[in-house]
């Protein structure tokens, strides 16, 4: 019999696979707690990069795959690092290279509301909102049944786990895997991109992605997004006849709340804030923010303070411990249930995808009965194996907590020369324009292959 699976969690990863799996006749179903499509912390920015869309490629259906594309945000064209008085230590991207078009190797910025939506589209016959899961009880005919909240429960010949950081499967299937807290908290928060948030922006900040490094440890970074539709949902003029025509028939634009907007992402060392800052609304969170910034510039306080406190939402960065390989079954998990990292290195979702990707590959094989399910869920733990933890490590030696520059004294001193050396580094084009090159070889892993 061809398998049935049963994936926990419509996030990035878990509506990827639905996605590939509906496309080769696999038949799949998907459980989400969230009561609707609309619900859930969607409100913030995903940089999407080639093996993320390399991912999305091959596991949406071709048209899908041009909407997916037609739904990014401007691209940011300045990568700008700002001290906390505004004064600018690096812009890279002056130099006005033409936009990289190309589909899949272009790094993209996705709304995280926009992409669930997107992924939605054309399966939600098989999404089952308000179901959260709690526990799942392995069956003698090696079959797994899912036991929701509510009392019901799913069966089938696989259960995927794609719950998230939290992934309450995980906790039940590895209970020896643990999580690291790094000693670093983050505010989110979002404000409209109007006339007033622009005027508190340069124009490289509007066309770009800007850092402030400050001392003590704290930092911030901006994204500034634009989509190709109005504030009323309307499609913008000045689109292109392509992307008009695919966005104007895609039924996800009407369920997607995402306009254009200003994001920032505050950090801070966790043992500068209070004990109970995850519980915190988010007119405190804002508070806290303006609290530990009163010697930022004004404009950046500005920008704080204008944020809409419905969007803001705190962040305790985690990563997980590194596992070892355990014994395959028909349970399997992939994106942050498995492998959680910081923000360090900005893969978490893209390695969610890849990991879709690659259990859809897998289990096609299955379907067609060229491998037994379990060695085709083996192959892909494997795979997955051998690039999720060196991915954990790294975007953990890459973000906040420990990192010297946190440190009282020797951090001051080091973020003195740190910034004197971008100073300096700003006053070189030739050597900024061949390390943008390199940075962009390394994001997207086949591709640094090639
Ligand atoms: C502010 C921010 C910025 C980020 N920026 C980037 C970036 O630029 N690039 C990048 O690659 N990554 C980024 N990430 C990380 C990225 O969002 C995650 O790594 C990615 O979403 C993981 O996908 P996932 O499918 O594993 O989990 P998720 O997308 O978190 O999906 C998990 C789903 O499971 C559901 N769920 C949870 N528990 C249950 C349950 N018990 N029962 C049923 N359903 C459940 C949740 O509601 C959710 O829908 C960012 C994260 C944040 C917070």
């Amino acid at each position: 019999m061809p398998p049935h699976v049963i994936v926990i969690g419509a996030g990035t990863g878990g509506l990827c696979l639905a996605q590939g799996l509906r496309q080769a006749g696999v038949s799949v179903a998907v459980y989400e707690r969230d009561q609707t499509r609309e619900d859930g912390l969607f409100g913030y920015r995903v940089g999407i990069d080639p093996d993320g869309s390399r991912a999305l490629a091959a596991c949406l259906p071709e048209d899908l795959f041009q909407v997916f594309v037609a739904t990014k945000a401007e691209t940011p064209r300045f990568m700008n690092i700002f001290t906390e008085k505004r004064a600018e230590l690096l812009r890279m991207g002056e130099w006005d290279t033409p936009e990289p078009s190309d589909p899949i190797d272009s790094e993209k910025s996705i709304s995280r509301m926009t992409l669930r939506q997107v992924l939605l589209t054309g399966i939600e016959d098989i999404v089952h909102f308000g179901k959260e899961f709690v526990r799942y009880h392995q069956n003698a005919d090696d079959t797994v049944t899912a036991h929701f909240a509510d009392g019901s429960t799913a069966r089938g010949d696989l259960l995927v786990a794609a719950d998230g950081s939290s992934s309450a499967v995980r906790r039940q299937y590895l209970p020896h895997a643990s999580m690291d807290t790094v000693d670093a908290k983050c505010v989110t928060a979002k404000l409209p991109l109007n006339a007033e948030s622009r005027s508190l922006l340069t124009p490289e900040m509007l066309r770009g992605v800007t850092m402030i490094n400050a001392p003590g440890g704290y930092a911030c970074i901006i994204h500034v997004m634009e989509f190709k539709w109005d504030r009323d949902g309307t499609l913008k003029n000045d689109i292109g006849g392509n992307d008009s025509a695919l966005l104007s028939t895609w039924p996800g634009l009407k369920y997607d709340n995402t306009r254009d907007y200003v994001m920032w992402g505050w950090s801070a060392p966790g043992k500068r804030l209070p004990a109970d800052f995850m519980r915190l609304p988010g007119d405190e969170l804002r508070k806290i923010v303006l609290e530990h910034t009163k010697d930022w510039h004004p404009r950046f306080r500005a920008l704080f303070e204008a944020a809409d406190p419905t969007t803001a939402f705190p962040l305790q960065v985690r990563t997980t411990t590194p596992l070892k390989p355990w014994p395959t079954s028909t349970i399997t998990l992939l994106g942050d249930a498995i492998h959680t990292m910081t923000p360090g290195l900005g893969v978490g979702a893209n390695t969610a995808l890849r990991d879709a990707e690659n259990l859809v590959r897998q289990l096609v094989i299955a379907h067609r009965g060229e491998k037994p399910l379990v060695d085709a869920v083996r192959a892909y733990e494997a795979e997955m194996h051998s690039y999720a933890w060196e991915l954990v490590r790294k975007s953990k030696s890459q973000f906040g907590g420990n990192l010297p520059l946190d440190k009282p004294v020797i951090g001051r001193a080091l973020l003195a020369g740190m910034r004197t050396g971008l100073r300096a580094f700003n006053h070189m084009p030739n050597a900024k324009r061949k390390a943008v090159q390199a940075m962009e070889k390394t994001r997207g892993h086949r591709r640094r292959q090639r």
